[in-house]
């Protein structure tokens, strides 16, 4: 009998076998040809996943959070206008962040399970000049997504380089970043991806890399400036040794191989395949007379769904049932509202892993009202 639980919250994740495997492979020198032909292909395969053929990318120990730093600390300089549209928690922590660097952050926000509306969006940049904006593609708080799409238009339009924090969706929902114009496409290692979380992953397009070598001023950051990683990051793909802080060896074998993966399945079968299991489980939460946080089903993820707990249960002891039933969900990160659970369908999630959890939830909830 496998003694473990199904891992299912949003992130970290179930992760695949042969992911595991490459990260408990014996360590290379990362300047082994070995290693420098992991890097080199994971960097290319970051292209293909980001569907960002012309785009820049960076492989850099940290998590998700660093990969928000990267964006913020090589992109702004002090008195630069960002605007941030922020749908929970990691807006929030993106206005901080960029207030650190010395923008001058205008924020926008939405009451918990709404969107911001796109005119609203216009009507912020219509009246300003900003540099920079950064969102949230799908709020791992809420399960609440944005419309990346229709923001790198905007973008465009108003000449605004955009920044999208797809920790919770990169490799899961569907973003185009070059077709839709989105300048800094950012993720963590630990979520659809498919890789333990240890790795900090943004593909920037050339407008932003453009902005970034027309800086007056030096990055603040020492670790993050690109000015240090991008020799570093050139040189992999040109399959040649460098060197500015010990890369994660492991860490990128195990990146490579669940790139590899996530390239054989195909983007647009794996969008697919998100929705698929988003709305099966939405399906499932519909039969128990439970709603979802997010207020229209057409803005809620496919890499996870946020449910508010009926009256009648005490979501503590719920949530431990599920537990007991042998599936790990979450729980809100959200305080002060209404409470409610989280469950993560992302990555190397299949049908037999969602129909567990559905069974799960409906047994605990069985045994809460007996
Ligand atoms: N942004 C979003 C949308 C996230 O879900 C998370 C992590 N849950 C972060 C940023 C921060 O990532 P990390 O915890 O890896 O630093």
């Amino acid at each position: 009998m496998k003694g473990r639980s199904l891992l299912m919250i949003p992130g970290p994740i179930e992760f695949e076998p042969e992911v595991l495997r490459a990260l408990g492979a014996p360590t290379t020198s990362h300047v082994a040809p070995n290693f420098i032909e992991t890097f080199g292909n994971s960097l290319e395969l970051m292209r293909t996943v980001w569907m960002a053929p012309t785009g820049q990318p960076f492989i850099i120990s940290g998590s998700g959070t660093l990969a928000m730093d990267l964006a913020g600390a090589n992109l702004i300089q002090p008195g630069d206008k960002a605007l941030v549209v922020s749908t929970g928690y990691f807006g929030e922590r993106y206005a901080n962040l960029l207030s650190r660097y010395g923008a001058q952050v205008t924020i926008v926000s939405a009451e918990m399970g709404h969107v911001v509306g796109i005119d609203e969006i216009e009507t912020v940049l219509k009246a300003d000049q900003y540099k920079l904006l950064t969102f949230t593609h799908v709020d791992t708080s809420t399960g609440v997504r944005m419309d990346p799409q229709a923001i790198g238009a905007l973008g465009k339009k108003y000449g605004v380089l955009t920044v999208l924090d797809g920790v919770c969706s990169v490799a899961g929902e569907e973003i185009r970043q070059e077709e839709w114009g989105l300048d800094v496409v950012l993720t963590a290692s630990q979520k659809a991806i498919g890789v333990p979380p240890g790795l900090a992953l943004l593909v920037a397009s050339q407008a932003a890399m453009k902005a970034f070598h027309s800086r007056s001023t030096p990055v603040s950051n020492y670790y993050g400036d690109w000015s240090n990683w991008l020799p570093i990051m050139e040189a992999y793909e040109a399959r040649k040794p460098s060197y500015f802080a010990t890369p994660p060896v492991n860490h990128v074998a195990a990146l490579e191989v669940s790139l590899e993966m996530i390239a054989a399945e195909g983007m647009e079968a794996r969008f697919a395949r998100h929705k698929e299991f988003a709305d099966t489980f939405r399906s499932a939460v519909k039969g128990w007379d439970m709603s979802i946080v997010p207020r229209e089903e057409s803005n809620s993820a496919n890499t996870l769904t946020a449910v508010y707990y009926p009256e009648d249960l005490d979501g503590n002891d719920f949530r431990m049932k599920v537990v007991k039933a042998g599936v790990i969900i979450a729980g809100g990160l959200l305080k002060g509202k209404p409470g409610y659970f989280r469950v993560g369908h992302m990555g190397a999630v299949n049908r037999n892993d969602i129909h567990a959890t559905i069974t799960a939830i409906d047994h605990a909830l069985k045994q809460c009202r007996s």
